[in-house]
């Protein structure tokens, strides 16, 4: 079966003397590994557009029976020349890109999570402000894709609603969402959340455009405490995912 699609493209490896494996998450099949043939050599068509990060179309015969499908086609559909530039991009980039690769299963299509994923490079290249907001934004979603959403309006032990205007010192957090003050005395949360930070997750939650995200101006102990609360409950709900390589990468340059 010949399959045309949208993909982008997670991660890239050398085979042999001249060819590539790559990981793609498509819009049509999920996620999937292609080998393209001839692919380092210089004048193959196919090896341009093939590079981390890239939206591409992609053509390729897909047979079930084997793991490794075969990339005939491969062109560039939107490019993202912002992701480059610095290394803050660069590093939500990646994390939003090895996330999607951690989350997904092989060939389990899931439009939502290719749509978050190209809608937040998207908005990680065109920042003006704050590239790593998209990042918060993408992991919040994620959440909610894989079907673990946080509430992040309303305490997750009695269900009222908690606003973060009221006043108060801000709230604790639970393994899977928030405590509002007449809970949070009651010695279940496990970390505290500030009611800056609390609004900010709850503005990420409601929108549906990541570059809106990218548009808050967060002093870096909110983005700390957002960044914090995210990755733990990414951890508490993906299996296997301990660290990210991007994340081990960047704090080593900077
Ligand atoms: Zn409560």
């Amino acid at each position: 079966m010949i399959v045309k699609s949208e993909a982008i493209v997670l991660r890239t490896m050398k085979y042999r003397e001249t060819s590539r494996i790559a990981t793609l998450y498509t819009k049509e099949i999920g996620k999937i590994s292609v080998l393209a043939k001839g692919a380092r050599d210089g004048r193959s068509r196919l090896g341009g557009a093939l590079q981390p990060m890239n939206h591409v179309g992609v053509l390729f015969y897909m047979k079930e029976t084997r793991d490794l499908q075969l990339l005939t086609q491969c062109d560039l559909a939107r490019s993202f020349p912002g992701l480059t530039t610095d290394l803050d991009r660069m590093a939500a980039a990646m994390a939003a890109v090895e996330l999607t690769d951690a989350v997904s299963p092989p060939e389990e299509p899931n439009r939502q999570l290719f749509e978050l994923l190209s809608s937040t490079l998207d908005a990680v290249s065109r920042a003006t402000n704050q590239p790593g907001n998209a990042l918060y934004y993408f992991e919040l979603h994620l959440l909610g894709i894989i079907g673990f959403r946080p509430d992040m309006r309303h305490c997750a032990n009695c269900r009222k609603p908690v606003d973060p205007r009221a006043g108060g010192s801000g709230v604790h957090m639970t393994a899977n969402g928030i405590l509002g003050p007449e809970c949070s005395g009651k010695g279940l949360g496990l970390e505290f959340l500030s009611p800056a930070a609390l609004a900010v997750l709850q503005r990420l939650q409601e929108t549906a455009d990541p570059v809106s995200a990218t548009h808050l101006v967060l002093n870096s102990r909110v983005r700390g405490e957002i960044a914090g609360v995210l990755r733990r409950f990414l951890l508490g709900h993906v299996e296997g995912l301990r660290t990210l390589r991007s994340e081990s990468v960047f704090s080593s340059l900077r």
